[in-house]
């Protein structure tokens, strides 16, 4: 079942979201040439608690920091730890947060120094595709609408988008139903309602679609060795379209 939202619910989701966006944003800032992954993750940390909030992902199935780090062709759940940012290299970044029993769950990928023309490239097909996503989250459409229009921007462009990792609705839990996923048919799926909060979450590859998981048991990284980026927001279903709930 998708649960819908009422306004007070919303409006709590609003506060989780917008303390989810500064931490990416205030993570954003700190990265850097030499900066370790788990600076960063010290960085969000402090940001979340600050606001009177709890990471979401501390401790999730045993995951042991507050930020996913996934460094190049890492697609998701990379682990922070000692690992130093080189220029060169692109790093997505996913946060959670809960607050008063609600999440907010956001991703961006960033530039370190000055990176390759593929490289940007990716990062703004990417982005453009969780916008396209974004665009569809209207009352009457069809959830496989979001799919097919993150599919779309992204197999234009030369770049393949991963199956086995999807978004999905979120609220009182981080993972609710219905899975999102960044491909489908237009037209097709459950409809979508006022008060529906989905997390849209774009996993885009400069190469092949296929991914592989790590012995560490967590991190999913690209089969071909491509470049992998994720840019996410947690957006919710209003009656004159979508709001973005991981914004400042
Ligand atoms: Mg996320
Ligand atoms: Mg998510």
């Amino acid at each position: 079942m998708i649960v819908r939202k009422s306004p007070t619910e919303i409006e709590i989701m609003r506060e989780a979201g917008r303390i989810t966006a500064e931490a990416l944003r205030v993570v954003g800032e700190a990265v850097g040439v030499g900066v370790t992954t788990a600076e960063l993750d010290r960085v969000a940390e402090n940001v979340i608690r600050s606001a009177g909030a709890a990471p979401a992902f501390k401790g999730y199935h045993g995951f042991p920091a507050s930020i996913c780090a996934s460094l190049n062709n890492e697609v998701v759940h990379g682990i922070p730890g000692a690992r130093k940012l080189h220029t060169g290299d692109i790093l997505s970044v996913d946060i959670g947060a809960i607050i008063d029993g609600y999440y907010g769950d956001s991703a961006m990928t960033f530039p370190v120094g000055e990176v390759s023309e593929e490289a940007k490239r990716l990062l703004d097909v990417t982005r453009a595709s969780l916008e396209a996503g974004i665009a569809k989250c209207i009352e009457g459409m069809r959830l496989h609408d979001i799919g097919h229009a993150v599919q779309t921007v992204a197999e234009r462009a030369g770049f393949s988008v991963v199956r086995e990792y999807v978004g999905h609705g979120i609220g009182r839990e981080m993972h609710e139903e219905p899975n999102v996923p960044n491909f489908g048919q237009a037209g097709t799926g459950p409809a979508l309602k006022r008060g529906m909060v989905l997390a849209i979450e774009p996993m885009i590859n400069a190469g092949g679609a296929a991914v592989v998981s790590l012995a560490d048991g967590w991190t999913v990284v690209t089969r071909d060795g491509s470049l992998s980026a994720h840019f996410e927001h947690t957006v919710v279903i209003m009656e004159n379209g979508p709001e973005i709930l991981t914004l400042e």
